[in-house]
């Protein structure tokens, strides 16, 4: 039997046994409303959560498997970006794992996000196909017709089950179109017709738009997704004794950023064609939908123009503009309208003012929300804001992504934490154990050796495991910031070249996709590789540093270089990063946060204390006043500091140019200098000053291990546990 066939059989294996777990208990349902569910691989998560990867990993040992080899075999799911989607997924794992009914609703994307590949220094897309012959894929029976505008297309839900740990199993319910045809996608590329939206409707995760075909193609799936949804939901509360003038009771619909908007007028119009009257309509969907807003980037709030809408779905279109008439009748303030003066229909808007629950995910997020960018809808509106700072599941982020140290962890204080993760804390009992912090160090160690080993077989390259190895990986953005990493890095690279060499070698490991239309994001990608290539082969600087990009960076890539970070970039510029999950997950496994006082950073440092995390940077009310008074010039900062300006300048050197391409690395150059709207000049120099600080630090490894043994120990308010247990208790009060 090969690993792939063992792989197959232990599949149909697991979903047999998660079957055995579903139950209908309860009399209300929540349905996870969201375009990404960037759900990883499942096989060991699943017997985890069953209860049963000890047992399974020894018989497969006794057959001569490993259960490694076989987590090897399965391909992993792409349906997410990034930190949006892994959150649907964390949320998921937590609602099953607290016996909360809940299901997920999403699409079924054939490709998912595209695949990464890295040639001549630049990014390359390729299609990332998963459905094998067999797969966590349960066809089901349910089929809907649904019409659009110009064409009809026939639907049909399949379900993967979301095994809770030792509880109950769930659904992820994905549509899809029975019409979808892989073939039309180019060979070897990402290309494909967009206009022939039968054929192309669930083919890709955010189809390319950065022309009106591929942001009318969006529109389509969003449109897709929701009305199979709203059907979805209507049969089965239905079904469980709803007569629909009281759906939220049996109800509660979160809908995951602006993505699902559309599930508002789709409920509207289909309980009007029930006879229900337009007013009560209203009121039952605005008693069942929560909205969750992940950004306050102005480009990230979606606005679709009208006239997309009147194309793809016309049916939606008057009730749209009823429902801004109401709007309009009961306010005189423009700025909450939901249709603007330009015929934009203003998604967040349907929202805030047609649901419940308008809710940030970290606090510092939220206050924004409420101070700045919802201000206006907060003045309305104060009792429907709330926060739900993030988290993630423990499951995958720590027992199966570092069985070693969940294992000394359970040694220390029981296993009481895998369900609570408040008990974590416990560790503090042994914040000056030196054989506990010794241990600790050995298993950074052996999570460094593996991912060195990892990296060498899947990436051909070498990297010390006795290195610093310090570690940004997120999706590539500007607002986030690898630009500034890169700056370090090039600093770094200088000062060795000058003779000043770091006690302890350094490896600065980055991982990112940047969007395929995203030109910038792909020019500092650009910048990264070429830095590595020129580092990693100076004979006179690759033994104190080297530069990696981790290919295709995705769950399963994070699974594996998240236990063996030391520092935790996380240097976004402050009001940027609503919240982060990364952050979370690296403190979850030990490593120290070097992070502006960003999204959930805040939070972090907050528990944590200030001796355990390296903070640097202009805070938030000092970036939005910038913004606001356009203070920030670029130029200034880069014109009035020598050692920025030599920085800077080194991106477009002769050493640079000869190993890049001149265009890309010249754009990007006269981006920082003229624009740099994330201000990444501006927190340079204290960024360099306190990585200094902390690479310092790091020289003591028992006071480091003690500071990794805290953030350990105070990790536990970041379990999704928590955040759910939240959303139930204040929002879908799915329990009472
Ligand atoms: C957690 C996660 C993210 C989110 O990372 P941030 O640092 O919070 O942006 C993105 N991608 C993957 C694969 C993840 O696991």
């Amino acid at each position: 039997m090969t690993v792939k066939e063992k792989y197959f059989e232990l599949l149909d294996k697991v979903k047999e046994e998660a079957q055995k777990k579903v139950s209908a208990s309860g009399k209300k349902k929540v349905y996870y409303v969201s375009a990404e569910f960037l759900i990883g691989k499942l096989l060991s998560n699943n017997l985890i959560n069953l209860g049963m990867f000890d047992e399974v990993k020894e018989e497969l040992e006794r057959e001569g498997f490993s259960i490694y080899d076989i987590e090897e075999a399965e391909p992993e799911p792409s349906l997410g970006n990034g930190g949006l989607g892994r959150l649907a997924a964390c949320f998921l794992d937590s609602m099953a794992s607290l016996g909360i009914k809940g299901d997920g609703i999403g699409l079924n994307y054939h490709y998912g996000l595209f695949k990464q590949v890295f040639e001549n220094n630049c990014q390359k897309a390729l299609p990332n196909p998963w459905i094998e012959e067999k797969s966590w894929l349960t066809k089901t029976d349910v089929v809907y017709d649904i019409t659009f505008g110009d064409i009809k297309v026939k639907s049909r839900m399949y379900d993967i089950d979301v095994v809770g740990y030792d509880n109950r199993t769930n659904k992820l319910h994905l549509f899809d179109v029975e019409s979808v045809d892989e073939s039309i996608v180019k060979e070897d590329s990402i290309d494909f017709d967009k206009k022939d939206i039968k054929k192309n409707l669930t083919l890709f995760l955010y189809p390319d738009d950065s022309d009106d075909d591929g942001r009318l193609l969006r529109v389509y799936q969003q449109y897709f997704m929701v009305s199979n949804g709203a059907r979805l939901i209507l049969d089965e509360c239905r079904a469980a004794g709803s007569n629909l003038h009281d759906l939220y009771e049996y109800a509660a619909i979160q809908i995951n950023d602006t993505h699902p908007t559309m599930i508002i007028p789709e409920l509207i119009r289909l309980l009007t064609a029930e006879g229900i009257s337009m007013d009560e309509a209203v009121e039952i969907v605005s008693k069942t939908c929560a909205y969750t807003n992940h950004t306050i980037l102005a480009e990230a709030l979606e606005k679709w123009p009208l006239s997309f809408l009147e194309k793809a779905v016309p049916q939606l279109v008057p009730i749209i503009k009823e429902l801004d008439r109401r709007v309009r009748t009961a306010f005189d303030d423009k700025s909450v309208y939901i249709i603007d003066d330009n015929d934009r229909v203003h998604m967040a808007h349907i929202d805030i003012h047609y649901g419940y629950s308008v809710n940030g995910v970290a606090y510092l997020h939220t206050e924004i929300l409420k101070k700045e960018e919802l201000n206006n809808f907060y003045k309305l509106y104060p009792e429907k804001f709330n926060n739900k700072t993030n988290g993630i599941t423990f499951r995958r982020w720590l027992l199966h992504c570092n069985e070693e140290l969940a294992s000394f962890i359970t040694g220390l204080i029981g296993d009481g934490y895998k369900k609570d993760s408040a008990q974590l804390s416990k560790l503090l009992d042994f914040k000056n154990d030196e054989n506990v912090l010794m241990r600790l160090n050995e298993i950074k160690h052996n999570n460094k050796v593996r991912f060195a080993d990892y990296l060498k077989k899947t990436q051909g390259i070498d990297i010390d495991a006795d290195s610093v190895f310090d570690v940004q990986v997120k999706r590539l953005h500007e607002y986030k910031r690898q630009q500034m990493n890169a700056l370090y890095v090039i600093y770094k690279y200088l000062e060795i070249k000058k003779g000043n060499k770091p006690k302890t070698p350094i490896t600065v490991i980055f991982g990112a996709k940047a969007a395929p239309a995203y030109v910038i994001a792909k020019d500092i990608i650009h910048l990264i590789l070429c830095l590595s290539e020129l580092i990693n082969n100076d004979p006179e600087v690759s033994p104190y540093l080297k530069v990696v990009m981790i290919e295709n960076y995705n769950v399963t890539k994070a699974a594996k270089v998240i236990p063996a970070c030391d520092i935790s970039e996380q240097i976004s510029l402050a009001s940027k990063e609503a919240s982060g999950t990364g952050n979370m997950k690296f403190m979850l496994n030990g490593a120290l946060t070097l992070g502006t006082m960003d999204g959930a950073n805040v939070e972090i440092a907050e528990l944590v204390g200030e001796e355990n995390i390296y903070t640097f940077g202009a805070d938030s009310n000092t970036v939005i006043e910038h913004y606001k008074n356009h203070t920030y010039v670029s130029k200034d900062i880069y014109n009035g500091d020598e050692l920025i300006k030599n920085l800077v300048d080194f991106i477009v050197s002769s050493d640079m140019i000869r190993l890049g391409d001149k265009e890309m690395l010249t754009r990007l150059y006269k981006e920082l200098i003229n624009k740099d709207w994330f201000m990444t000049l501006l927190d340079l120099k204290e960024y360099i000053s306190v990585k200094e600080k902390a690479l310092a630090d790091y020289e003591d490894r028992r006071a480091w291990a003690a500071k990794a043994l805290v953030n350990i120990a105070k990790s536990g308010f970041f379990s999704s546990d928590r955040t759910i247990a939240e959303y139930d208790k204040d929002i879908w009060k799915s329990r009472k």
